[in-house]
């Protein structure tokens, strides 16, 4: 599905990956790690098209389809969903209609009226079911006033809409509490499927514990280094990075 071939990318003329490689199939969960500043957002921004980064190698192929020089909302239509793409708050609309405009908004762009509101409801319905989101939730201001955890809910939320082909969720360095890593990781359990795939980024081996990935792979200094499965997430929660900075440098 996703096929990432000797990337090349910088910001601001700073070369930030040096040569990635990444494939990943329908089907799968894939993990990726590795300390700060590796590239691990850069990489994310990069697959979901954000324009700050350029792309100087390399190349990046969605079902055999070379997406690089898609934008962004051209990538979200082929059903690239990345987290923390709506974080704004957006005072007087609430978390359905926001998410009614954006599924509308997207089947506009494929060239498919406007989803009955009866199936929007039975959708978000089901969703919100799925997800344990309860009623009061869906009829707040977007993200006005949200904790850490009704921020992920909400994502998490968007995600199940949006039923994306490839979703990726960059965790970020902030810590996430308890309550958000199982909203995340619930999430990421119940919409697993056949047809899609998941790349979470993470910084902590925690959510692992309850998202079990099919690959795991470390990102250090802008390549994937080393690709495993759970173990390795296991070995470098106990080990840390530097192991692997001295296997590289060997
Ligand atoms: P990670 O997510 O692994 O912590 P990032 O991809 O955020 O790493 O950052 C990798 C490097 O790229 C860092 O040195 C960071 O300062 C730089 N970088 C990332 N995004 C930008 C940007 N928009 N402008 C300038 N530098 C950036
Ligand atoms: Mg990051
Ligand atoms: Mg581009």
């Amino acid at each position: 599905m996703l096929e990432i071939k000797d990337l090349h990318a910088s910001v601001e003329d700073k070369e930030i990956l040096k040569g990635l490689n990444l494939n990943v199939k329908a089907g799968e969960i894939h993990a990726i790690m590795g300390p700060n500043g590796a590239g691990k957002s850069t990489l994310a921004n990069i697959i979901a098209g954000k324009e700050e980064y350029e792309v100087t190698s390399g190349g990046i192929h969605l079902d055999g389809e070379d997406i690089e020089e898609l934008a962004a909302e051209e990538r979200a239509h082929k059903g690239v969903f990345l987290s923390f793409q709506y974080p704004v708050e957006i005072p007087g609309v609430t978390v359905t209609n926001f998410m009614k405009t954006a599924i509308n908004e997207t089947r506009k762009a494929q060239g498919l009226e406007e989803m009955p509101a009866k199936d929007m409801l039975k959708k978000i319905r089901e969703k919100s079911e799925l997800l344990e989101i309860d009623r009061k939730f869906l009829s707040r201001s977007l993200n006005e006033g949200f904790s850490g955890g009704e921020k992920k809910r909400n994502e998490i939320f968007q995600m199940a809409m949006m039923e994306p082909k490839l979703a990726i969720l960059d965790e970020t360095d902030s810590g996430l509490d308890i309550d958000a890593l199982r909203i995340v990781a619930n999430g990421v359990n119940k919409l697993k499927g056949q047809d899609n795939a998941i790349v979470v980024i993470t910084h902590y081996q925690r959510l692992l514990d309850y998202i079990v990935p099919d690959f795991v792979h470390v990102l250090y200094d802008g390549k994937i280094v080393k690709s495993g499965t759970k173990e390795l997430a296991l070995e470098l929660e106990e080990k840390g990075y530097d192991w692997i900075k001295e296997e590289i440098n060997a």
